[in-house]
């Protein structure tokens, strides 16, 4: 076996230059969760690593004008348990903080997760939703591209060869976004429906995630918000249609007639959630916890909740 080549540099200029220079010669390596894997199972053999690990520029949790500015190389553990975050961006919190475990979380970066394009992830739905863009830095500037164009189908993206994500805008959170992950088996990490709910610019944003091979939004029915007041009717008449335009597929976690069905009653908890309609919070699987009860906004919550890290 021949030796892999280590490339590190230590500023964005200089990762920039090397990626501009070796283009897909060399495999951009942030926490390694994904691309580790992939090695150890023998379906990839880079000859070159380019590691982005001391790249000090691209660890920053910031708010610029207001929008929520995310390294590339920030962990998700690190999404999940910033104070700024959980304040003003609390679903976002959620979604990247019911990812695996910790000791995953302290692994994965937010520029991975992204670049990986898994279809079964968490974080691009709530992204999406909260009409986040990411930032793709190549040899002549910067372009920023919003979740839906980033992400054109399984494990493939718009990031060009010579190109780096380098970091994650998120506009201001209006409050009340939610996330919901429906996991169909104990022993997975991975959500079976993912939906992700949010206002963004007063209009309503609701994607749906781990159905397809990119997230699922459809602004046509979310227009339908803007008709009349989010009460239970309407979150039923959303979800109705997400469920009947989506075409999920079918894989180990759950047929595409049961997606279907889990999409109808999960969109609609979020839309009920969203509208303080209430509804049922149910984190289900691997990590599920102590059986809580309790009230929110006058309904009745019943369900798991998740085990403290
Ligand atoms: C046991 C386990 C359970 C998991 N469960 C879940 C789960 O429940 N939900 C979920 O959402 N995810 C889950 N994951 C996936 C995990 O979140 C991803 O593996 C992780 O986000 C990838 O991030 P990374 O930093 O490790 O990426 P890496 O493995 O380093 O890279 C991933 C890909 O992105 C490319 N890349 C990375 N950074 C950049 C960049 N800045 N610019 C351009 N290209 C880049 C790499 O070349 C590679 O192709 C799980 C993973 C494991 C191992």
């Amino acid at each position: 076996m021949s030796a892999v080549q280590w490339l590190e540099p230590r500023s964005l200029a200089e990762a920039g230059e090397v990626r501009a220079q070796r283009g897909a010669e060399a495999t951009v390596l942030a926490g390694g969760s994904f691309l580790g894997i992939l090695m150890n199972q023998g379906f990839l053999s880079p000859t070159c690593l380019l590691s982005l690990r001391a790249v000090g520029e691209l660890r920053g949790i910031t708010v610029r004008d207001g929008e929520l500015c995310l390294g590339a190389m920030v962990t998700h553990r690190q999404v999940e348990r910033d104070e700024t975050v959980r304040r003003d961006w609390p679903a976002l919190a959620r979604a990247f903080g019911i990812v695996a475990s910790p000791r995953v979380r302290n692994q994965a970066t937010v520029g991975g997760v992204l670049a990986d394009a898994d279809y079964a992830s968490d974080p691009p739905a709530m992204l999406g939703a909260l009409g986040a863009r990411a930032v793709l830095r190549g040899p002549t500037g910067e372009r920023e591209v919003a979740i839906d164009e980033l992400i054109l189908g399984f494990y493939q993206t718009c990031i060009a060869d010579d190109e780096l994500l380098t970091e994650v805008r998120v506009p201001p959170a209006e409050p009340g976004a939610v996330y919901r992950k429906f996991r169909s088996r104990s022993s997975e990490d991975r959500p079976c429906v993912a939906v992700a709910a949010a206002r963004s610019g007063g209009a309503l944003r609701v994607v749906v995630g781990a159905c397809a091979e990119m997230p699922q939004h459809y602004p046509d029915i979310c227009a339908l918000a803007a008709e009349g007041p989010l009460d239970g009717a309407m979150a039923r008449e959303i979800a109705r249609r997400y469920a009947e335009r989506l075409q999920p597929l079918t894989d180990a976690r759950g047929s595409a007639g049961y997606r279907r069905r889990i999409v109808a009653v999960e969109v609609r908890r979020a839309l009920e959630e969203l509208g303080g309609v209430g509804g049922e919070t149910l984190v289900r699987g691997r990590q599920g916890g102590t059986l809580v009860r309790g009230r929110r906004g006058g309904t009745l919550v019943r369900g798991r909740r998740r085990a403290g890290p």
